[in-house]
């Protein structure tokens, strides 16, 4: 039986995961510095402790796990990591723990490790057209990320592939393209657009409105978290050593990804646009690497992913105020 470690296992991406690696009969053992939310855990073992402590690091690795899967950072939507509040704690506790587990992941020969980067390593000037982002894989350098989040990613990158270079263990790099989905955070600061969307709709009274932050005309795609495991795991097992998009190609305006959420709900429900965080202008999967590389990509339909993830958060509410 495969043993796996997963770390990140609490958080959104990471739950996911563990139940598809569950599904596939490896043992796994989670780590994280909280449990899951929503869920319990479906790992084998679950550790709670701080990935940024070397010796906590160190002691993950009495068995060396034959695949890690690393997804802890200190991460957040718009309201996180775009004011610039945290970037000193964003830049610190990530770029730590990726330098903790590599260390010694190196140490215990694990054969091979999986490092969750993010479509914000991508320079800003190729995202100021709302209608044209420009995310081909290439194009990241020269480098100019907008935020400190995707300077520690665009960093730990590079760190993995020193990694590969010279320590011997192999690394496969994704980066993630909004990630959505059931189970994921939907309100205290850290949740992302289609989650607060999902929320502000469910919160909503009918014939009221809904906030969206900058003027709706900002353009984004997201990827349903199911489609990103499969590409996640697709990855790790093919021999593509460049960092590949995982992403979705169905560009929406912000305004539209509203919009679709309150047809879903059935209220009828305003915009307003106010003043907020809100990132680059334009953002889009480019899946031309990632066929030509795994000759797969993501093809579901926003749609269907939404509406998922709007009965799951609508459910939430409708708990949370009973
Ligand atoms: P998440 O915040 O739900 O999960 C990250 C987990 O890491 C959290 O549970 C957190 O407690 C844990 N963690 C942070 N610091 C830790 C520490 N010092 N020790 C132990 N655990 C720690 O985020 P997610 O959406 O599941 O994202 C997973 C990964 O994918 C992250 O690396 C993120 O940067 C990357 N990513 C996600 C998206 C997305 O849209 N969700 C997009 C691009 C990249």
């Amino acid at each position: 039986m495969k043993r796996i470690l997963v770390l990140g296992a609490g958080g959104f991406i990471g739950t996911h995961l563990v139940l598809r690696l569950k599904e596939e009969d490896a043992w796994v053992r989670g780590v994280d510095i909280k449990v899951p939310e929503f869920s319990t855990s479906a790992a084998d073992d679950f550790v709670l402790g701080d990935l940024r402590d070397q010796v906590f690091c160190r002691s993950l690795f009495d068995h060396a796990p034959d695949e890690i899967y690393q997804l802890a950072a200190d991460m957040g939507g718009a309201g996180f990591i775009f004011t610039g509040e945290h970037d000193a704690d964003i830049m610190h506790n990530s770029a730590t723990v990726n330098l903790n587990i590599l260390d010694c992941a190196s140490e215990a020969d694990v054969p091979r490790i999986f490092y969750s980067s993010s479509a914000c390593i991508y320079p800003e000037r190729n995202q100021e057209d709302p209608d044209n982002p420009d995310c081909r894989e290439h194009t990241a350098y020269p480098a100019d990320p907008d935020s400190e989040y995707g300077w520690e990613k665009l960093f730990s990158e590079r760190l993995y592939q020193t990694y590969a270079k010279n320590r011997g263990i192999e690394a496969r790099i994704a980066r993630y393209h909004n990630i959505f989905g059931p189970l994921g955070t939907y309100d205290g600061g850290r949740e992302k657009a289609p989650a607060a969307i999902c929320r502000k709709v469910a919160e909503a009274e009918n014939g009221g409105s809904i906030e969206i932050w900058g003027d709706g005309t900002q353009t984004r795609s997201f990827l349903y978290v199911d489609e990103c495991i499969e590409g996640t795991l697709r990855l790790m097992r093919s021999d593509c050593t460049v960092p590949l998009n995982i992403g979705s190609e169905e560009m929406v305006t912000i305004n539209n990804l509203a919009k679709r959420v309150i047809s879903i709900s059935g209220k009828d429900l305003r915009i307003s646009n106010i003043d907020g965080p809100t990132g680059v202008r334009g953002r889009n999967s480019n899946n031309d690497l990632i066929m030509q590389e795994l000759g797969w990509a993501p093809n579901q339909t926003l749609d269907a992913g939404l509406r998922d993830t709007y009965a799951w958060v609508s459910r939430m509410v409708s708990h949370s105020n009973a």
